[in-house]
């Protein structure tokens, strides 16, 4: 196994929505970027589950947001906002948005992407990020950044630096889930969104499924005769694969076949590669975002993003809950939320920022990721700029050295520009 090192000034892990925003905009502000996804394209939960709605976002929205939006109606015009009861979220395929993001990716300056290429390591000393390791084939990847960013969903690099996180216990988190299409229905009313709810019902009450496979939802697919099954099951700590997501489709698909004539000869033709959590580990920051703050529509001085979307929580014993904010009204995300409160240059975008359960099941929609996303990737090019001067000699003398001092030494070391001056992101052997 070859091992490669690099130097950048950001490195951000996952490509979900909140990732890519991150990265180009941390490129755009000047700072070396690398972005590492594990899998093989950009747009995480997002892509993988085909969802159709984007929420969180405004009608007037601004920055990468409106970019990423501008982007899906050039694909395809019928894109557009849409009511959803009392909210509106943007209609758009998710195919696109993959194409949209690899745009905007391989467009930004001083980013370099690199897929499957999963983070495997993090080596936190004293209060700083030294350095990040990755796989890539064979290869094994060492890089060491001014500044890191998790954005992979989960908290996976929170958890490999070992800095303070948050972790709601098994029993009490948010039902993670997945969609299949299912296709060849026979449907003339139009009412399957209301039948396939009730159908499984009725299905549970006589034990005939699992009891949570009752709060799976119908929405009709692009092409004709077919349809999406949002499926929502407890999380797991352990991934859980493309199998387990096709053993509880089929338990599905067989109780629908059984009771529905529309379903009669439904065949599943696709099913996301994966079940993915709503709510997993989160960052302990400065700060903790709370359902009350969300709800009573707080403001912060130090707000780098706005929310929208109600908190919207998926129970494991009563399936979806939405408590609404009052109308028009915003929430706003601190700083403080989104870095750590005991690593310096660590911080968190999209669904592992600092915030309580309550407070990520408004925070963790797509839109309002994307603001995060982008917010934070500039805070931490700036970061770099303003408050913390990158010597990489200093870093590997860290360990030797009182941390402590270091720390304030370099908190007070003249101010420089390291962000262009800094280190080349050649690979070194
Ligand atoms: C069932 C379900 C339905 C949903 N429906 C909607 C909806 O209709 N509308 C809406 O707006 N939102 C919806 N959401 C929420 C939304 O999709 C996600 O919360 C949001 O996309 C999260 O974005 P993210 O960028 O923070 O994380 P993710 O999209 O989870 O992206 C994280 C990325 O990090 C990568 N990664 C993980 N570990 C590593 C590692 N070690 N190294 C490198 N990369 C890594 C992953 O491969 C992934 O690409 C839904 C979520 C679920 C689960």
């Amino acid at each position: 196994m070859k091992n490669k090192e690099a130097v950048c000034d950001v490195l951000v892990a996952g490509a979900g929505v909140a990732g890519c925003c991150a990265a180009i905009a941390a490129g755009r502000a000047g700072a070396k970027t690398i972005l590492l996804e594990a899998g093989g394209f950009p747009g995480g939960t997002a892509v993988a589950i085909r969802h159709r709605h984007l929420c969180g976002l405004y009608p007037q929205n601004s920055g990468l947001p409106r970019e990423i939006l501008r982007g899906l109606t050039r694909f395809n015009p019928k894109s557009k906002f849409v009511r959803i009861g009392k909210l509106r979220a943007f209609y758009f395929y998710p195919q696109n948005l993959e194409s949209v993001l690899r745009q905007l990716l391989n467009h930004a300056p001083n980013l370099t992407v690199k897929y499957n290429c999963p983070v495997t390591g993090v080596k936190r000393e004293g209060s700083l990020i030294t350095a990040v390791n990755a796989k890539q084939g064979k290869s094994r990847l060492i890089f060491k950044p001014g500044a890191l960013i998790d954005a992979t969903g989960g908290g996976k690099a929170i958890e490999f630096s070992g800095a303070r996180y948050e972790l709601s216990p098994k029993k009490s988190r948010q039902l993670a889930g997945f969609t299949f299409e299912v296709r060849e229905l026979n449907d003339r009313e139009g009412l399957l969104p209301i039948k396939v709810p009730y159908s499984l019902s009725l299905a549970e009450k006589n034990k005939k499924i699992f009891p949570y496979l009752r709060f799976s939802s119908f929405a009709y697919g692009q092409i004709k005769n077919s349809g999406v099954i949002k499926v929502n099951i407890p999380a797991q700590d352990k991934p859980q694969g493309e199998r387990q997501a096709r053993k509880y489709a089929n338990l599905v698909n067989n109780s629908l076949r059984k009771t529905l004539p529309e379903f009669g000869k439904a065949r599943i033709s696709w099913v996301s590669a994966g079940i993915h959590d709503r709510e997993g580990l989160r960052l302990a920051g400065e700060y903790t975002l709370t359902g009350k703050d969300v709800l009573g529509a707080r403001k912060f001085p130090d707000a780098i993003a706005k929310g929208c979307w109600p908190v919207e929580s998926w129970d494991q014993e009563n399936g979806q809950k939405i408590t609404y904010l009052k109308e028009k009204a915003f929430y706003e995300i601190p700083f403080r939320s989104i870095k750590s409160s005991d690593t310096m240059n660590l911080f968190a975008a999209g669904r592992c920022i600092s915030a309580d359960p309550q407070a990520i099941a408004s925070s963790r929609v797509t839109g309002t990721c994307m603001y995060i996303g982008e917010a934070v990737g500039k805070k931490a090019a700036f970061f770099l700029k303003d408050e913390y001067t990158i010597d990489q000699s200093l870093q590997l003398k860290l360990g030797r050295r009182n941390k402590r001092q270091h720390a304030y030494r370099r908190a007070n070391a003249p101010r420089g520009d390291p962000v262009t001056g800094s280190l080349s992101l050649g690979t070194r052997a």
